[in-house]
């Protein structure tokens, strides 16, 4: 790499598709739902039919407005829909209902944090259009799914203020976070919620205009925008350093090869050819409606763990832990109860254990919430001990049940009855001479070893404080 091209600097900006989890589509009532056989949530409509008329869902509008204000937006009082001609068989009316240069939100932003340095990254516009049908290429043979045909998507597109993957993928992780949060989607990867195209360039610092940019399109996986973007950037440096010209361009992503390949020279926005679309009204917001959706807005990350720390008295750190996931904070808060550090330290270590190991979600996880609070009432009253209280959690796993029932039908309740701690305690003191006199002696090890014993006797079912107390007594020196 030459001295000149070792400082170009990368310029990335992210347009961000997320699919809005309305019961409906955004022209038509067929539902809106991924596990159907193909080509059964269709009508007229959303076929692109002549003569069909679209009729604009509101409940997609408000969605999308609520983003908007969870971003910062400015809500457009006025906006409009337009046609974007588009020939291709996912969209059969040949055209696509986008917004273009009316959207609904302008301007806003997200803050990301990586290696702990802050930035704040812009946002452009947020607009509302509809998602195309669904081609499957088989061997031979193609096949159009138009069941997604018409799923209400926003279009959430940053500003060019991104310089490199590490960025990339903060913004989009905070961006899932809010959307999560805000009840707008329901962010499934896998199932193609959120998809991404990823702007890049790379210039000279001092350059007063930005490089001739890629955009790689339809990224699914945040991990492969990552990859892509390493990538690209490392690409496109080669290439000025080796005296190409590049080309403006469309490329694709290959995840088994990670590499990006050309697909096509950019087409230009006047190829589109957009207009207003005659068939739909413009969309007009009162102040008062955009107040009202104020007051239905969720309590964001940020708020909710300065919650956790004054409400419950969680260290800041574990409150960051908890919000990171919409979830896990809801489940942690479900199973609080009267002891809310001990449901945070069971939620942070047990429960996020079995979860990363079975790869699961939260929504996933066998252990409702208010049984996990059960069983930390019973080790609260006494009833059980922490050893023996991991061996419940450990059935309610596999079984389920409640606490209550497996610690009657097991066996396990902590004996905390000092006759019967008594005689485990006189019969170790009796077993173990030697150890007693290393005790009396002043070694005060021991005095662990002669408590395992007793435990054990119990087959750990002991309560340990009066295990204790009693050895102390009974060994006191005269
Ligand atoms: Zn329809």
């Amino acid at each position: 790499m030459s001295a000149s091209t070792a400082n170009l600097v990368p310029t990335i900006g992210l347009e961000t598709h997320v699919q809005l989890n309305t019961k409906t589509k955004i022209w038509c009532g067929c539902a809106v739902r991924s596990d159907a056989p193909p080509n059964t949530l269709v009508c007229p409509v959303c076929l692109g039919y002549p003569g069909s008329l679209p009729v604009l869902n509101r409940e997609a509008v408000r969605k999308t407005v609520m983003t908007g204000l969870l971003l910062g937006c400015e809500i457009a009082r006025v906006s409009k829909h337009d046609r974007k001609s588009y020939f291709y068989p996912d969209m059969p009316k040949n055209y696509q209902i986008t917004q273009y240069d009316q959207p609904l939100c302008l301007g806003g932003g997200i803050e990301i944090e990586v290696n702990g340095v802050k930035r704040f990254i812009r946002i452009n516009r947020i607009h509302l259009e509809e998602d195309v049908g669904k081609s499957t290429h088989l061997r031979g043979a193609s096949g159009i799914d138009y069941n997604r045909a018409g799923t209400p998507l926003m279009e959430i597109v940053t500003e060019p203020d991104l310089h490199n993957e590490d960025e990339a993928f903060a913004y989009l992780t905070a961006l899932k976070r809010i959307l999560q949060y805000g009840g707008v989607s329901d962010c499934n990867l896998e199932e193609g919620n959120i998809r991404c195209d990823i702007n890049v360039s790379v210039a000279a610092p001092d350059a007063d205009q930005l490089g001739v940019k890629a955009e790689i399109k339809n990224m699914n996986t945040f991990r492969g925008v990552h990859r892509a973007l390493a990538y690209e950037v490392r690409r496109q440096i080669k290439a000025v350093g080796a005296g190409e010209r590049l080309v403006q361009e469309t490329r694709r992503w290959d995840d088994e090869q990670g590499v990006t390949r050309s697909m096509r020279t950019k087409e230009d926005a006047h190829d589109y050819r957009y207009f207003p679309d005659p068939d739909l009204a413009r969309i007009r917001l009162t102040d008062a409606e955009i107040e009202a959706w104020k007051t239905e807005l969720p309590e964001l990350p940020a708020t909710r763990q300065a919650r956790f720390v004054s409400e419950y008295g969680l260290p800041d750190y574990d409150a960051g832990v908890l919000v990171a996931d919409k979830g896990l904070a809801d489940y942690f808060e479900a199973a609080a109860g009267k002891n809310p550090k001990a449901a945070a330290n069971w939620v942070m270590t047990e429960v996020m254990r079995v979860l990363s190991e079975e790869d699961m979600e939260i929504g996933g996880f066998p252990v409702p919430a208010p049984a996990l609070g059960a069983l930390i009432a019973l080790v609260d009253k006494g009833t059980l001990n922490s050893t023996k209280a991991k061996e419940v959690f450990a059935v309610m796993l596999k079984e389920g049940g409640n606490p209550e029932q497996i610690v009657k039908d097991r066996g396990l309740a902590q004996v905390s009855d000092t006759g019967a701690i008594e005689a485990f305690v006189n019969e170790v003191i009796d077993e173990n001479g030697k150890v007693v006199e290393d005790y009396l002696s002043g070694k005060e090890s021991a005095l662990q070893f002669l408590m395992g014993q007793v435990m054990k006797k119990s087959r750990g079912k002991a309560n340990p404080p009066m295990v204790l107390d009693l050895l102390k007594q009974k060994l006191a020196k005269p």
